[in-house]
């Protein structure tokens, strides 16, 4: 496993974060564990930060789809950048964080009419309008209001992308966004104009998630940019803002090689000037929404490994005290990981094992075939970058209960999320009275 961040071996030989022992924070704070590597979180929001808003010129979203807690909006406040929400629920957790409302952008293909009331309750920055459906409602719904509300039209740019299909967006057929081929995103621009109590702020795309080519960002941008100016020549409309969306990948394992966030940037960045200057165009300013990259690589789960399996001839399992409902990744999308063992992090690997959940499913599987030193029983497995889609991801199959989430920095740790109780587990639970009796 590639030793990222803060992390690093200590001389007990343990993997240590943010200058935390990893066994003992599980002494600690329990098993499973998600540990978010603070220093590396608040890093990975400076370099997008000073990558796309030097000179206030462009502005970054956090996808807190990604991650997404009251710490976790703090942290995102903190660092300057806004927040991309999806739902009401991540609406309500960025309100009772705090978090200016302004700097917040609301996404979503099927947002409900109380979520929508909710956005414009809150004051939401911008909503990004999916489909004609949600546009109609949302002008009826700011009617009443003293304010327009700003918008953004999500575009389908009608781009392929390598990369997983189920992460793929950006292609026509997605159920995300006006399609740009079709003739229907210039539909939608028309029509927004025409709605009196929406303010058309701009566009909106996003083509895919852990890309690593980036000449595909350099293609959306371009597109996107000739879109502006099919728009300005058919209606007369300057747009103002260019959202792209986020995407960049991540390195899970030696098999992803992901590019240099300076180049990516830089690569945007010229693509639009170039392109507005092209056209005839005033540049519009730039907006990005990076979720896996700021989150992903600064998490790691740490597990205690229980029963060890040999199926002479075939394959040792590992099986650990979480699984698919910690980290439903490689189940939902065939995901690979690299990991370690926090308590023999100085040892040379010995032998290949798969590492297994603990859920009744024969998909719970983690990783397969990775090479460890001898693990035992008792050891503490320390699986790497899933900081992003974990948590957020994780469920209670099972009637697992969710494992806390803990910020280290500095030799300190702080729980940000606590560990569900078994009574949480059955906190919604209702007996109707017919069933309360006993015969
Ligand atoms: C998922 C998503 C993002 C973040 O994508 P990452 O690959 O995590 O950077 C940004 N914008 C939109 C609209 C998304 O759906």
């Amino acid at each position: 496993m590639k030793l990222q961040g803060t992390a690093t071996v200590n001389e007990q030989g343990h993997l240590t974060i943010g200058g935390c022992d990893a066994v003992e924070l599980v002494k600690s704070f329990g098993s499973p564990l998600y540990v978010m590597d603070e220093a590396l979180l608040r890093e990975n929001c400076r370099v997008y930060h000073q990558a796309f808003c030097a000179g206030g010129a462009g502005e970054v979203l956090y996808a807190g789809k990604t991650f997404l807690t009251l710490a976790m909006c703090r942290l995102v406040e903190d660092a300057g950048l806004g927040l991309d929400v999806v739902s009401g629920g991540e609406l309500y957790t960025a309100r009772r964080a705090g978090f200016p409302m302004d700097r917040v952008y609301f996404h979503g293909n099927n947002k409900t009419p109380a979520e929508l009331m909710q956005a414009l309750d809150y004051g939401v920055g911008q909503v990004v309008v999916d489909n004609l459906y949600e546009m109609a409602m949302l002008n009826n719904l700011a009617a009443g209001r003293e304010v327009p509300v700003k918008v953004l039209l999500r575009i389908t740019p009608g781009i392929e992308c390598h990369t997983h299909e189920f992460i793929r967006t950006g292609q026509i057929d997605s159920k995300f966004g006006f399609a740009l081929p079709t003739g229907q995103a210039l539909e939608a621009v028309k029509a927004v104009i025409d709605h009196s109590h929406l303010v058309f702020t701009g566009l909106h795309c996003h083509i895919g998630s852990q890309i690593f080519e980036l000449t595909s960002f350099g293609y959306a941008a371009t597109v996107m940019m000739e879109f502006i100016a099919e728009i300005r020549r058919q209606t007369g409309v300057t747009v103002g803002t260019l959202n792209l969306g986020g995407g960049f990948g991540i390195r899970y394992t030696e098999a992803d090689t992901p590019g240099d966030l300076a180049a990516y940037a830089r690569l945007v960045l010229d693509t639009v000037a170039r392109e507005a200057h092209r056209c005839g165009l005033s540049v519009p300013k730039v907006v990005v929404e990076p979720g896996r990259s700021i989150a992903g690589p600064a998490g790691t789960t740490l597990y205690t490994v229980g029963s060890v399996k040999e199926i002479r001839g075939v394959r040792r399992y590992v099986a650990v005290d979480g699984g698919m409902t910690d980290n439903p990744r490689p189940a939902l999308y065939g995901s690979r990981y690299e990991a370690m063992l926090a308590n023999k992090a100085d040892r040379e690997a010995v032998e290949v094992v798969s590492i297994t959940g603990k859920c009744c499913e024969s998909g719970d599987m983690l990783i397969w075939d990775i090479a460890l030193p001898k693990v035992e029983s008792g050891d503490i497995l320390a699986v790497s970058c899933t900081g992003a889609y974990n948590y957020t991801m994780s469920m209670n199959y099972n009637r697992l209960a969710k494992p806390a989430v803990i910020f280290v920095r500095d030799g300190q740790a702080a729980v940000v999320v606590e560990r569900e109780s078994l009574d949480d587990l059955i906190r919604n639970d209702r007996i109707p009275p017919y069933l309360q009796g006993r015969s």
